[in-house]
């Protein structure tokens, strides 16, 4: 690594990307090229002596970029967004060029407690309850994701609940959700070893806005306990990801508590970022009585990938469950009790010092900029809703909660025959390819309550008033186009 080339070439980098994030909106959004594509254009075998930098970055714009999907465009509206920012991108920039591998305090105490900092910063500004601060016997840690956090507050609390019962009692723990819960905790319960039976997926109705009611959560939790089973965990959701739904956190933890033992998380993957606004805290009310929640700074808090932002209540708990102690870790700071081993917080050993990105996310923006960025995409949702509201040939699915409308072009009368939730499914698929074929604008769907909806995220770091408005127009000429050829 030579100092001097390494400023040369990094330069070279940055003005890539510097010309990458001027261009992005040209590219089609979503990427247009068949599976395969790019075997086609590479090499079989790695190069035998090194190549130069300037021809690796030509064949990244000539080969690469057509097969990229582009996240960072002003007109990507999928999934949820991945708001990279400036200040995001440096922050990992320096701590990838420091390049520490932080396992315990002593392998990089600056990073560590840099961590706890910010944590308790976070903490802070989202209103966490004292509990969740490392001064109340609490604490924050960086995941690399939701799934991982996930993970690791359910193989705590299986512990925690073995610890009582006995290790052989594992078949009769049951972990609770919603059947718009995401996936990450099915992913968990089979990685920690819960009988497969023992999942639950509690309904949702349109009702209740796809929530997750506290009575229905009770209704599955005798039952089970009737049949000699042992609730172990609920995961309560802040903004599902099919539709932004909310779980009343409150409620669900007031049933939790009537069965004692009960560790309750709180996923606010995609939402918690909201919550730093005083108008959205409400949507995590409740929280007091959690025992983890987490929320994805590389969601929409301007947080290059990978960034979760996870609290415990019982930090004891994680590291039972979790840690090892080989003897070449061994250490002055640990033996001092005084400092956090975040190695026995995670999975991993192995980690990125990711609090050097947030830091420079919260200092450069500020807390009143980052509301001001959550709530001009929030405003730019309210907008399009208002769009969709006002034309009558389509019909907002459910209430909008944060900056996403999920909607969908209704089924002209006399194509579709009463019931017909399928052929009414088909035309939203066949708009939705469309407008993604167009390249001009890129949304994702859900099926929720049996009905396909398009969901329109706005959160990208680039979009603004005009490119939602763009997307608008795309998505009404191609439903124009789609009606005409029903011949309606
Ligand atoms: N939970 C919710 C509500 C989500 O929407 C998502 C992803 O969109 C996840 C969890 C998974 O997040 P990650 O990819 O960080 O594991």
């Amino acid at each position: 690594l030579d100092p001097e080339e390494f400023r040369r070439q990094g330069h070279m980098v940055i003005d890539f990307l510097a010309d990458y994030y001027h261009d992005v909106h040209k590219y089609p959004v979503r990427s247009q090229v068949e599976a395969g594509y790019l075997r086609k254009r590479l090499p079989d075998t790695a190069p035998n002596g090194p190549e130069p930098l300037e021809a690796i970055l030509g064949d990244i714009t000539h080969d690469i970029i057509p097969g990229i999907t582009h996240w960072m465009s002003p007109s990507y509206f999928a999934y949820f967004p991945s708001s990279g920012s400036t200040a995001g991108f440096l922050g990992e920039m320096l701590s990838t060029g420091i390049n520490v591998v932080g396992f315990n305090w002593m392998s990089s105490p600056a990073a560590t407690e840099m961590e706890n900092i910010v944590m308790d910063w976070l903490a802070k500004m989202l209103k966490l309850p004292s509990c969740f601060h490392f001064s109340g016997g609490g604490g924050g840690v960086l995941q690399g994701t939701t799934c991982e956090g996930i993970l690791c507050a359910l193989v705590a609390a299986r512990d925690r609940a073995l610890d009582r019962l006995g290790r052989d009692q594992i078949a009769r723990l049951v972990v609770y959700g919603s059947d718009q819960t995401h996936c990450s905790i099915q992913k968990a319960a089979q990685i920690a070893g819960i009988h497969p039976d023992n999942f639950r997926a509690v309904p949702t109705t349109r009702v209740d806005a796809f929530a997750l009611n506290p009575s229905a959560l009770r209704a599955a939790i005798d039952k089970d306990i009737a049949r000699g089973l042992v609730p172990l965990f609920l995961c309560a959701t802040v903004g599902t990801t099919s539709s932004t739904a909310i779980d009343p956190v409150a409620g669900l933890c007031k049933v939790a508590k009537d069965y004692e033992h009960m560790w309750v998380h709180v996923d606010a993957a995609y939402a918690g970022a909201a919550c730093i606004c005083p108008e959205f805290r409400h949507a995590i009310d409740g929280v007091e009585m959690a025992d983890s929640f987490s929320f994805n700074a590389h969601k929409w808090f301007l947080t290059n990938l990978d960034c979760c932002c996870m609290w415990v209540r019982e930090p004891g708990a994680l590291v039972r469950a979790l840690s090892t102690n080989p003897e070449y870790l061994r250490n002055k700071g640990t033996e001092s009790k005084k400092v956090v081993d975040y190695k026995d917080w995670q999975v991993a050993l192995s980690r990125r010092f990711r609090s050097m990105k947030l830091w420079l996310v919260l200092r450069s923006y500020g807390v009143a900029n980052l509301r001001n960025f959550l709530r001009r995409h929030v405003k730019m949702a309210k907008d399009f809703e208002d769009l969709v509201s006002a034309d009558h040939r389509f019909e907002v699915v459910v209430p909008r909660t944060f900056a996403m409308v999920c909607f969908r072009l209704l089924s002209p009368p006399g194509l579709v025959a009463e019931g017909s939730t399928e052929r009414a499914n088909e035309l939203n698929r066949k708009l939705l390819e469309a407008v993604n074929a167009s390249g001009r604008a890129y949304v994702t769907h859900a099926v929720v309550g049996g009905v396909y909806m398009i969901r329109f995220a706005v959160g990208a770091t680039l979009t603004e008033e005009r490119h939602v408005a763009e997307a608008w127009r795309v998505v009404k000429e191609h439903a124009t186009d789609l009606l005409a050829s029903c011949g309606s």
